[in-house]
């Protein structure tokens, strides 16, 4: 029986997580689940699945999670101290996807006590990707990808050697405003952006679809994991969604990987890897799909991906200061502080005045420079959004 936790389980990426290994009852021992506001969720999977532990985010429900479990002897905890506790426990395999840079912490101990993280939770890449990465190897653990595109990539590099890699192409579907004219982008609502055309997913990466800001932090995140250069990533609007990724090599050839929008591929290869196992999902007709599109990224609608590329030429805690700077200009839209086209603007100000911060940017990649970055990045967010 594999040991076996799940951080951000009541999430769209960790009920997936749970479809799977609640399919295989003896394969599976789980120790920790965690969650935010649904404890009904979390604690009703932590039954099912025999869970140790339930952790749910918020202090302020550890009431609730303990009626919820009374009588079951799973253990009951709230708080972000309680989480990290619950990160610290020995377990082979553990899903990171909790939603934003609140996933780092939980996901260091984790490999600190030598466990394959299975890393939806792209933001810690794009934070601490050198940290993560160093973490793992201090360890003998392992970082897999689950982010649809990286898992394609990672699929494609299988018996390749990367020095033969030329470059990496990764898809967007180009989100819920792709075919919009551009003039009625400023007053898109947040309901309309919580929409995606092929994937169902939590609302902050669908708004992120839309914005393409979800893209940017996928392409760093191909440079954090891979350690490609940012010359050779490139992004490829393709409205299907069904070719995630192609890395290319010198000699020419281009090596595509293609499915269903589904994430429980690519939650089943990190589970099953380095084996192929039987999974759920459906299967491609292509002569069903008949033809696939694509164009070319246009830098008009989707400004946001330009930002990718500075925060990988500056480097250093510029990836913390992005991701923390979009996670607020996001919040602003969600609340209504901000409209949809601001939000780029609004990142680019905090990464420019953080960037002359002196030492903020530059500072060595500890995890208390990097707390530090992200927490000034968020105040320069927030006092831009009070000042619209
Ligand atoms: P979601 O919003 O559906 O779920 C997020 C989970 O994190 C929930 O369990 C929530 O309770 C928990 N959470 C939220 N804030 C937290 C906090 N401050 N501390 C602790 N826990 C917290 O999100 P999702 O769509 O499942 O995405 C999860 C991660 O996976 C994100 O990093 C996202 O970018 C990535 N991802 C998601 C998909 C997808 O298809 N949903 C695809 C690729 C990557
Ligand atoms: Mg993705």
């Amino acid at each position: 029986m594999r040991k076996v936790s799940i951080f951000g389980a009541t999430g769209s990426i960790g009920q997936s997580t749970i479809d799977l290994i609640g399919r295989d009852p003896d394969g599976f021992d789980v120790v920790a689940l965690t969650g935010g506001q649904n404890i009904a969720q979390l604690a009703a999977d932590a039954v099912r699945l025999r869970a140790d532990i339930a952790v749910t985010a918020d202090a302020a429900l550890l009431g609730a999670l303990q009626e919820a479990l009374a009588g079951t002897g799973i253990e009951a905890a709230a708080g972000e101290e309680a989480l990290q506790e619950a990160a610290a426990r020995p377990a082979d395999w553990v899903m990171s996807a909790i939603v934003g840079a609140a996933g780092l912490k939980p996901g260091l101990r984790a490999l600190e006590q030598g466990a394959t993280l299975a890393l939806a939770n792209k933001e810690s890449l794009v934070t601490a990707g050198p940290l993560l990465m160093r973490t793992a190897a201090q360890h003998g653990a392992r970082v897999l990808p689950v982010d649809s595109e990286h898992s394609a990539v990672f699929q494609a590099l299988v018996g390749e050697e990367t020095d033969a890699v030329e470059r990496v192409i990764i898809t967007a579907s180009g989100g819920a405003f792709r075919d919009w004219p551009l003039e009625k982008l400023a007053s898109a609502t947040v309901e309309q952006a919580s929409t995606h055309p092929n994937w169902d997913m939590g609302q902050r990466i669908t708004i992120d679809s839309a914005s393409m800001f979800n893209k940017a932090l996928e392409v760093i995140e191909t440079k954090e994991y891979f350690g490609f250069t940012p010359d050779q990533i490139e992004v490829l609007v393709h409205p299907q969604s069904l070719v995630h990724a192609l890395v290319g090599f010198r000699d020419g050839a281009l090596m595509a990987h293609l499915g269903v929008s589904d994430m429980r591929h690519a939650i089943g290869y990190a589970l099953n890897w380095p084996e192929r196992a039987e999974l759920p999902v459906a299967r491609l007709d292509l002569a069903q799909v008949g033809n696939l599109e694509f164009r070319a990224p246009d830098h008009a609608r989707y400004p946001a991906l330009r930002l990718a590329w500075e925060v990988m030429d500056t480097g250093g805690l510029m990836g913390a200061v992005f991701n923390a700077a979009k996670e607020e200009a996001l919040d602003g839209f969600i609340d209504g502080k901000i409209g949809f086209t601001e939000m780029t603007g609004l990142v680019e100000q905090v990464m420019g005045r953080c960037g002359a911060e002196k030492g903020l940017v530059d500072a060595a990649m500890t995890l208390d420079n990097i707390t530090a970055a992200d927490h000034m990045a968020r105040i320069r967010a927030r006092q831009a959004i009070a000042a619209k």
